[in-house]
């Protein structure tokens, strides 16, 4: 909800001297050990669990979130992913043995995972913990030394990381810049051994051009137009609930937040009466109360989503409702959107929910399929073949049937978008994976020449007979 950011940014000669000093650390192999990547991690973990109380107030101070909706979303999630790393790193970095072949078996090929070097993560405001910590909690887990740019737009939470990480964490190995696009842009033009960019398309091109002059490799989670295709003969009061929640939680400022609804037409309005009862279920004193539901981020972001909605030529079917000085918007549905409506010009990122009708389910696959993939696509069916000829016909990041968020939670399902919506996977192992170097090894023993001394030249005639 600020507007002004509160904190102190780092200086560009600070930027430059945390480069140097974390390259020093990674060479003199400072998170070599595993012992030494589990206190971080461990760190880490109290880190969230001794300031549990002022991160729910900076919550509260950035995005007007509902505690408990930041506690379940963030604090225990990011807890749980540290919980998680601590118990299995052994086994995510212990070397892998190449499938045999009688060819190699004696070289005894192998994969050793080793870390990438240090790793720059840039975060978004939307879930400023578990996106900032998360990779965080991988990258140690991976061995890599690590500096965090987390968003000048949410300052409370971002300050709040920004001081008690060298509290609880090794300055020599983790480091957080506080700052907007001159500090992104001086981290930007140095190399490193990963860059992770999570937030939008627009800033995803800059950082992505920037990371080809160093040949640094980069992976980018980003967001997009995510569809519901709601089958009309489905649960619609349990499709209703979790939709509404999907788009309600932090106010719909989630990457993965459904954007919009595809419905055969003459179902529209019994799926706008069910989710006005999930909204009624939901906010029985109206969702405007403090504590009750988020609000939007900053006074830009309210007036780019108030602008979508006052240029819409679809209907409210309700909410509508804002207020500029408390960056509030209503939980709003509103019904016969076209494709070429203002709600479909771009990501929604509001608690705005429109819906366009469509002829059948090829239509609104086609509608999809007319558009860039997005991070997820959920379907609401209790009929396999519907989900299939949905999930079977389109590309997104992530294909989920009956439910919205929730796979973001699931252990051993990676988040990751493919097109426009991002690249590489993240959550828990596959974090471990990002920043993980492949290295392949073997050791060829003398011997083998006997066997296969026919590789060196000359390539005689009689070589060429065997
Ligand atoms: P944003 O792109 O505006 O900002 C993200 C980060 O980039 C911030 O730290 C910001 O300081 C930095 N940044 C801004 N301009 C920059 C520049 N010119 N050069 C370098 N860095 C720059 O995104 P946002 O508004 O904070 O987040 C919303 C977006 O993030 C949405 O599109 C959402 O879908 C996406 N998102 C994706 C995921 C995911 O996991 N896929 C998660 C959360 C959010």
């Amino acid at each position: 909800m600020s507007d002004t950011p509160q904190m102190k940014f780092t200086s560009l000669e600070e930027i430059d001297v945390i480069h140097a000093t974390l390259h020093r650390s990674f060479k003199a192999g400072k998170l070599k050990s595993i012992a030494a990547r589990k206190i971080q991690i461990l760190q880490l973990a109290y880190l969230i669990q001794d300031n549990y109380d002022a991160f729910k107030a900076a919550f509260t101070k950035d995005l007007g979130r509902p505690t408990l909706e930041t506690a379940f979303m963030e604090l225990d999630a990011t807890i749980g992913d540290c919980k998680i790393a601590y118990d299995r790193v052994e086994k995510w970095a212990r070397t892998e043995k190449a499938p045999f072949t009688l060819n190699f078996a004696a070289s005894n090929p192998v994969i050793r995972k080793e870390p990438k070097g240090v790793v720059l993560s840039i975060s978004p405001f939307n879930y400023p913990v578990w996106l900032s910590l998360g990779p965080m909690i991988g990258a140690l887990a991976a061995g890599n030394c690590f500096v965090l740019k987390p968003s000048e737009l949410s300052p409370a939470v971002s300050g709040l990381i920004a001081e008690l990480v060298p509290k609880y964490l090794d300055s020599d190995v983790v480091r957080v810049v506080l700052g907007g696009i001159p500090e992104a842009t001086r981290l930007l033009e140095l190399p490193w051994g990963h860059i992770h960019y999570t937030g939008s398309g627009r800033v995803a091109r800059i950082v992505c051009a920037a990371a080809a002059k160093t040949l640094s490799p980069v992976s980018t989670e980003l967001g997009g137009k995510s569809p519901v295709v709601v089958d009309p003969k489905c649960d619609l009061k349990t499709a209703a609930n979790r939709i509404m929640w999907g788009k309600c939680t932090n106010a719909g400022q989630t990457c993965v937040s459904p954007d919009y609804i595809l419905v055969q037409e003459d179902a529209q309005d019994a799926v706008v009466q069910a989710l006005k009862e999930a909204h009624d279920r939901f906010y029985p004193s109206g969702p405007s109360i403090p504590n009750g539901f988020g609000r939007i981020v900053n006074r830009a972001h309210f007036l780019r989503i108030k602008g979508l909605l006052d240029r819409t030529a679809g209907e409210i079917a309700f909410g509508g409702e804002t207020n500029e000085s408390e960056k509030y918007i209503a939980p709003t549905i509103v019904k016969g959107v076209k494709g070429n409506d203002s709600l479909m010009s771009e990501e929604i990122f509001g608690p705005i929910l429109p819906i366009v009708p469509v002829k059948d389910v090829d239509e609104a696959i086609a509608f999809i399929n007319a558009r860039d993939h997005p991070l997820a696509l959920y379907v609401f069916s209790q009929d396999a073949a519907f989900k299939a000829k949905v999930f079977d016909n389109t590309q997104s990041g992530s294909a989920i049937a009956n439910d919205t968020l929730v796979h973001c939670a699931v252990d051993g399902l990676p988040l990751g978008g493919t097109g426009p919506s991002g690249s590489g996977y993240q959550t828990r192992k596959y974090t471990f994976d990002l920043f993980t170097h492949l290295r392949s090894s073997l050791d060829s023993p003398g011997w083998l020449d006997k066997v296969f001394g026919s590789r060196f030249p000359p390539y005689t005639a009689r070589k060429e007979a065997t």
